[in-house]
């Protein structure tokens, strides 16, 4: 595979992994407001099904991380971030 290549592919994980954490935010975020407004429901839910729903879209997050997170070129976890420029495994250039 070429460097280019790689890249390419790398910076779709990237792309889908802020997708995951954009779903994880915005489940996460009615909770949040129902501590901070002290009221107890939003669009009609309760404060334990955004809860519920914020801890699913914690599970998806994780879940993209541990099967989804991998460099391209040797399929292992490449290191954290979301602006890598190297894979941590095998070294090639990831951005
Ligand atoms: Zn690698």
């Amino acid at each position: 595979m070429k460097n280019d290549e790689i890249k390419k592919k790398f910076a779709k994980v990237i792309f889908n992994a802020k997708m995951v954490a954009l779903v994880f935010f915005v489940l996460l975020t009615p909770s949040i407001v129902l501590k901070v407004k002290g009221m107890n429901e939003i669009f009609g839910f309760s404060e334990q099904i955004w809860f519920n729903a914020a801890i699913a879209g914690f599970i998806i997050y994780i879940g993209y991380t541990i099967f989804f997170w991998k460099c391209p070129k040797c399929g292992k976890f490449p290191g954290r971030g979301w602006f890598r420029k190297k894979c941590d495994s095998c070294g090639v250039e990831l951005s």
